[in-house]
């Protein structure tokens, strides 16, 4: 049997500062503490282009966050990642609340971004797909890892269609997004990964999830987040037998 090191690198192409952490921490510190290589590249990781729109404007604010979102969003990955034992790496394609749309923004109503009928982006589309080709022929991963895209955020359905696009033969896991499917029954997009870790791992993952401050603050006002990852992945565990849901989509 091969040394967990000679298994080659995994991956994990995540859309935002924070997605793959929150979506497959656990199962990413297993896979370090195991001795393989994981390196988190989180595609919308980019500076905004001033000036900034309302929206965004009100998304910082209700972040906590000023003019230096994008470098203090980095800094938190960079710890939260390294909590994790796993390495970093930022794409530098803005969000889609900076991103601009012939001569509007493309997010110009709350909840936009989320629309399933928003225009494609098909420049943006294809500059995160030559990106993430380099990434790919630099790192020769044994396995490619990003997000099913539950929740429909227009980040997470490009970055899961590039990644599709541009992966060639190397094996495709698909993780559950949360926080967008806490709450939900769960879905299938194929076999669901063994290996999620086990409980120190998950109290793993919550030390590195309490790096996202700006994050967590928006997402969970009521300060809720550790007992809702800590919830949803036992009501996982009950229902489809694993504490975080990947699927390998090849069987
Ligand atoms: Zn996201």
């Amino acid at each position: 049997m091969a040394a967990t090191a000679d298994l080659g690198p995994v991956l994990a192409v995540s859309p935002h500062l924070d997605d793959a952490v929150l979506s497959a921490g656990a199962a990413i510190s297993a896979l370090t503490r195991a001795g393989r290589r994981v390196v988190v590249c989180t595609v919308f990781a980019g500076d905004p282009v001033p000036p900034l729109s309302p929206k965004a404007v009100s998304f910082h604010a209700k972040c906590g966050l000023g003019d230096d979102a994008a470098p203090a969003r980095r800094a938190e990955d960079a710890a939260a990642v390294a909590a994790l034992g796993a390495e970093h790496r930022h794409l530098d394609f803005a969000d889609a609340i900076y991103r601009r749309l012939g001569d509007d923004w493309l997010v110009t109503v709350s909840g936009a971004h989320f629309d399933p009928n928003l225009p494609a982006e098909p420049d943006v589309a294809a500059a995160v797909g030559a990106a993430l080709t380099d990434v790919l022929d630099e790192l020769r991963p044994a396995e490619v890892w990003t997000c099913a895209g539950i929740g429909g955020h227009v980040d997470h359905r490009m970055t899961r269609a590039v990644v599709e696009q541009v992966r060639g033969d190397v094996e495709l896991v698909l993780w559950e997004d949360l926080p967008y499917a806490i709450g939900t029954p769960g879905v299938a997009f194929g076999r669901v990964r063994a290996d999620a870790g086990d409980e120190r791992d998950r109290e793993r993952k919550l030390a590195a999830i309490a790096h996202y401050r700006s994050q967590m603050g928006m997402l969970f006002p009521d300060s809720s987040w550790r007992d809702g990852f800590t919830t949803h992945a036992k009501v996982r565990v009950d229902d489809h037998g694993a504490p975080e849901l990947l699927w390998h989509t090849a069987d």
